[in-house]
C-alpha cells in the first residue's frame, strides 16, 4: 500500500504531517511523492488566508482526480472551521485527534462510510505527535504547544486550533534526548510558544533551563517565535548566560502603528515593543531579531503605513515576514471598517519586502568580521545561531558546531572562515 502526504500550512502543520506520515509508515505504507499513484492521500489544510483555504479545496479535487479509488483524508485547521466545503473527503479530521488518522483510514477502507471527527480541539488537552523526519539532518522541530487564547482580531487560529495547551515537560525532555542522538539543533515550536506550560506550572524559560541541563548533548536550542509580551527578564537572563540558545529571536510585531495595533487587538504599543528589543540588544549584542508584519489591515491609512515603515526601520530587524491582510470569516476584523483596496495592499507588501531586503543586507554587513558559531549542514555550509546561512572557505565535518569569522557578503553569499570546533559537552 502506498500513501502520500501534503502540507499546505505552517511549520507546525508540517510537523504534524510528518508525524502522521511516520505512523502510516509504521503500519507498512510506502511513502510516495505527491502526484504518484497512491492508495491513501492525506492533506493537511491551512485556514490562515483565503488563498490557503482555496488551495486546500483545489488539492482535494486534484488528489481525487489522480487517485479515483484511493482514500482521501483531509485534516487540520481548514477542515476544523469549514468542514461543509470539504464534504468530498472520505476521512475528515479537524484539529483534535490527528493521531487517530491511521485508524480512521482503516475504518473507511473496511466500511466505505465517510469518517468525520471535528471534536473541540482543546477538549482532551495536548495531543502528543512525534516525528523523526525533518527537512534537514541537523535541525529538528519539536511541537511543544498548541492553540491560542489571545484572539487577535484578524486571526482564525484560536477557532481552528482551540485553546492553549502544552506537551508534558517530561515528554519534552525525553523527546529532545531522543532527537539529540541524531540532530544537533532542536527548534521548539508551537502556535503561541511563549505561553508554554501554564497547566504544568512551568514557564517556557524553566523548560528551556531543564532541557539545557538534562540534555547536555544537545548543541543548540532555538525557539521558532515568541511574543514581545512573553520575553520575561527570566528568559533574557537565561539567554545571556547560555550560549547554546541560538542568537535569534522572531518576535511578531504585525504593525508599527499604535492605532492599527489597537484595532488588531495586540496587547502592546510600539513604545513597549521598542523598549523590549532595545533591552535585548543591550544584553545580547549582535542578536538577530526578525518579525512578522501584516500590511493593509482595515484602517491602515497611507499615514499609518508610513508610520509602520519608519518604526520598522527604527527596530533594525534582520528580516521581515510580510503578509498582506486577508479577511477570514468569523474573525472580529469582519466587523471593522476601513478595508484597504487589494491593489494598495499588494503595493504596501512589495514596499515592505524591499525594506526587508535592505534590512537583511544591513544586518549581514554589520556582522562581517565578527565571530559566530556555525552548525554545519554540509561540509562547507551551515547556519549561525543568528540564522544566517554561511559558506565555509575550507571544509569542516558535517553536523558540528564550528567557530568561525564572517568574512564577506557578495551576491547573496555570506562567507566564513572556520577556526575549529566548539566543544559543548
Ligand atoms: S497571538 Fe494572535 S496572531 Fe498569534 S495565534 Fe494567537 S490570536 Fe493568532
Amino acid at each position: 500500500m502506498k500513501c502520500s502526504l501534503i502540507n499546505l500550512g505552517c511549520k507546525v502543520n508540517a510537523y504534524e504531517t510528518e508525524s502522521i506520515g511516520r505512523m502510516l509508515e509504521e503500519e507498512g505504507y510506502e511513502r510516495v511523492e505527491v502526484g504518484e499513484p497512491s492508495d491513501v492521500t492525506v492533506i493537511f489544510t491551512c485556514a490562515v488566508t483565503n488563498t490557503a483555504a482555496a488551495k486546500s479545496r483545489k488539492m482535494i479535487h486534484r488528489a481525487r482526480r489522480m487517485n479515483p479509488d484511493g482514500v482521501i483524508c483531509v485534516a487540520g485547521c481548514y477542515a476544523q472551521i469549514e468542514p461543509e466545503v470539504l464534504e468530498d473527503a472520505d476521512v475528515l479530521v479537524g484539529s483534535a485527534h490527528k493521531r487517530m488518522i491511521p485508524e480512521y483510514i482503516r475504518q473507511f477502507q473496511e466500511t466505505h462510510i465517510p469518517v468525520r471527527d471535528l471534536s473541540d480541539p482543546s477538549a482532551d488537552g495536548f495531543e502528543t505527535l512525534l516525528t523523526d523526519r525533518f527537512a534537514d539532518r541537523t535541525r529538528a522541530f519539536l511541537k511543544i504547544q498548541d492553540g491560542c487564547n489571545q484572539f487577535c482580531t484578524y486571526c482564525i487560529i484560536p477557532f481552528a486550533r482551540g485553546r492553549e495547551r502544552s506537551m508534558a515537560p517530561d515528554t519534552v525532555i525525553e523527546e529532545i534526548r531522543r532527537i539529540s542522538a541524531s540532530h544537533s539543533e532542536v527548534v521548539l515550536a508551537g502556535i503561541h510558544t511563549g505561553r508554554y506550560g501554564k497547566e504544568y506550572g512551568i514557564t517556557l524559560t524553566q523548560l528551556m533551563e531543564r532541557i539545557l541541563k538534562e540534555v547536555p548533548e544537545l548543541q543548540r536550542l532555538r525557539i521558532s517565535s515568541i511574543e514581545v509580551t512573553e520575553l520575561s527578564g527570566e528568559f533574557l537572563d537565561l539567554m545571556e548566560r547560555e550560549p547554546r540558545i541560538a542568537r535569534h529571536l522572531h518576535i511578531p510585531l504585525q504593525s508599527g502603528s499604535d492605532m492599527v495595533l489597537k484595532r488588531m487587538g495586540r496587547p502592546y504599543t510600539t513604545a513597549d515593543y521598542l523598549k523590549r528589543i532595545q533591552e535585548i540588544r543591550q544584553r545580547i549584542p549582535d542578536i538577530s531579531i526578525s518579525t512578522d508584519l501584516m500590511v493593509g489591515f482595515p484602517g491602515e491609512s497611507e499615514e499609518a503605513f508610513e508610520e509602520v515603515l519608519a518604526f520598522v526601520r527604527r527596530c533594525e530587524f534582520s528580516f521581515l515576514h510580510v503578509f498582506p491582510f486577508s479577511l477570514r470569516k468569523g474573525t472580529a476584523a469582519e466587523h471593522l471598517d476601513g478595508h484597504v483596496d487589494p491593489q494598495v495592499k499588494k503595493q504596501r507588501a512589495a514596499r515592505c519586502i524591499e525594506l526587508s531586503n535592505e534590512l537583511k543586507e544591513r544586518y549581514i554587513q554589520s556582522m562581517l568580521g565578527k565571530e559566530v558559531v556555525i552548525l554545519t549542514e554540509t561540509e562547507t555550509s551551515g547556519y549561525t545561531g543568528e540564522y544566517l546561512e554561511a559558506v565555509l572557505s575550507s571544509p569542516m565535518a558535517k553536523g558540528r558546531m564550528v567557530k568561525a569569522v564572517l568574512t564577506s557578503y557578495n551576491n547573496g553569499i555570506l562567507e566564513a572562515e572556520g577556526s575549529g570546533y566548539l566543544e559543548t559537552e
